[in-house]
């Protein structure tokens, strides 16, 4: 039987590199523990899916599990390991040459929203308004329309109104593990900053793919 366990991807830059719109030790917190964290918690739960699997038959074990907690479980902490996995990578330092807007993407998103501005404002507001923690997300949906389209979707915590078909090509972690130290309960400052560190180079690439 084959076991693939999670793992924590490194970052592609260093944890001082997206100061100051987030600091050495959000950064380092936020990938160091929690990330690492859902990363853990998705591996435990694996393994005993895995042992209630290969015990299964056998008379003198009790492994078998509790299949509704444990596949709740397991997709909050799988999604929240993509979601961080993305989100690492859909950003980078402003001296990266990386944070233009440009390409395909931005006649894209022109084309769905009217302006990058006006797709800014809509996906703030979609991050500014999530309840509790969760995420905005830009995603875009191959099967709808002629040349697919691009769409904005609220995630609550990792899971929550996420769609399989559709891809994710930018996503923001408004968890307040992301932002508190450096913000406090000022969401809003925080995505104002973000924008700042948005590596569009990347954006646009998941978008040809
Ligand atoms: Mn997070």
């Amino acid at each position: 039987m084959e076991k693939n366990s999670y793992k924590l991807p490194n970052l592609p830059y260093g944890y001082k590199d997206l100061e100051p719109y987030i600091s050495e030790e959000v950064l380092t917190l936020h990938h160091t523990k929690h990330h690492q964290g859902y990363v853990n918690a998705a591996n435990a739960l694996l393994e005993r899916i895995w042992n209630a699997r290969e015990s299964s038959g056998a008379q003198d074990k009790n492994t078998e599990i509790d299949y509704k907690s444990v596949s709740k479980s397991l997709s909050f902490n799988v999604a929240g390991h993509i979601l961080h996995e993305i989100f690492w990578k859909i950003m980078a330092p402003t001296n990266s040459g990386k944070n233009k807007p440009q390409g395909e993407i931005i006649k894209a998103i022109e084309n769905n929203f009217g302006s990058l501005e006006r797709f800014k404002t809509e996906f703030s507001e979609t991050a500014k308004s999530v309840e509790g923690s969760g995420w905005a997300v830009l995603a875009y949906h191959k099967e709808h329309g002629d040349n697919g389209s691009l769409a904005i979707i609220q995630i609550e915590k990792h899971n929550v109104n996420f769609y399989p078909e559709q891809k994710i090509l930018l996503c923001l972690d408004v968890w307040e593990h992301g932002y508190y130290l450096d913000y406090k309960n000022d969401r809003a400052k925080f995505i104002e900053s973000w924008w700042n560190v948005v590596n569009w180079e990347e954006v646009g690439r998941r978008f040809s793919e």
